[in-house]
């Protein structure tokens, strides 16, 4: 579906929050690289998708009441094997349903499993006067504990996308530390524009989260993705 179809569902259903997989489809369209994900609504379906798409694969509760799913238990990665993938899926269920009795839970996303990497956080939100703005910084404890983050107006030129992710107190991790391989700094602007660029077209985004980003030192993949909407359009 386009983007366009995803916000139209989403409206005549009356949600403002899309899913992780409906939030990947949008930012693929961005030109956004993000690991392939689709929902299953059964163990069977999620075998048959990570079959197709590929062992080792990841599986995650899909639940508009759940927006940490590690927290919950939602989140198992590095599945190698079809009996892995059967008992994760029973496992998200349970332990979901235990932790958050009351959530409605749509399935999980089943989606392939990417190379570890540098963890970025590249995010969005709308202030109703100023119009978006672009968030970026380290993945993880880091961002929440020291604030490490930059910031743009949108829409962000390509200067300030080359300035935000060199004024984070963290780039020297980006640029290689020790058992860290040096990020692609390329490939991070190119997705900074790419989301500035998206976001100038879809003001009816409210709030949008890749967290986190897995940076190589050859591109980058996000491999989780959260967007909210505006309750109507701007
Ligand atoms: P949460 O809702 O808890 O933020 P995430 O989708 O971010 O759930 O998953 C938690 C962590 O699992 C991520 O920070 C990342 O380290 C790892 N992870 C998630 N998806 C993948 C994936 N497709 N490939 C590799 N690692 C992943
Ligand atoms: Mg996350």
């Amino acid at each position: 579906m386009t983007t366009a179809g995803i916000v139209e569902a989403a409206r005549r259903a009356g949600r403002t929050l899309l899913s992780e997989v409906e939030s990947k489809q949008l930012l693929e369209e961005a030109g956004i690289p993000v690991v392939p994900t689709r929902l299953a609504t059964s163990r069977a379906e999620a075998v048959r998708i990570a079959q197709e798409i590929g062992l080792p694969a990841v599986l995650k509760v899909v639940s508009p009441d759940i927006t940490h799913k590690s927290d919950v238990g939602g989140v198992k990665v590095g599945l190698e094997t079809v009996g892995q993938v059967r008992s994760a899926y029973d496992s998200i269920m349970s332990s979901s349903r235990a932790a958050a009795p009351t959530a409605s839970i749509e399935g999980v996303s089943v989606q392939s499993m990417a190379e570890p990497g540098v963890e970025v956080i590249v995010g969005a939100t709308r202030d109703p006067q100023f119009g978006h703005v672009v968030m970026f910084g380290l993945g993880g404890v880091l961002v929440e504990m020291l604030r490490d983050v930059s910031m743009r107006l949108v829409p962000v030129e390509p200067r300030d996308a080359r300035a935000m992710i060199r004024e984070i107190k963290g780039l020297p991790l980006l640029q290689g530390y020790r058992q860290y391989a040096p990020c692609d700094l390329d490939s991070l602007e190119q997705a900074i524009l790419g989301l500035s660029r998206f976001l100038e077209e879809h003001p009816e985004v409210r709030e949008l989260d890749l967290n986190p980003v897995l940076c190589y030192p050859q591109g980058l993949v996000a491999v989780d993705a959260r967007v909210v909407l505006e309750e109507t359009s701007p």
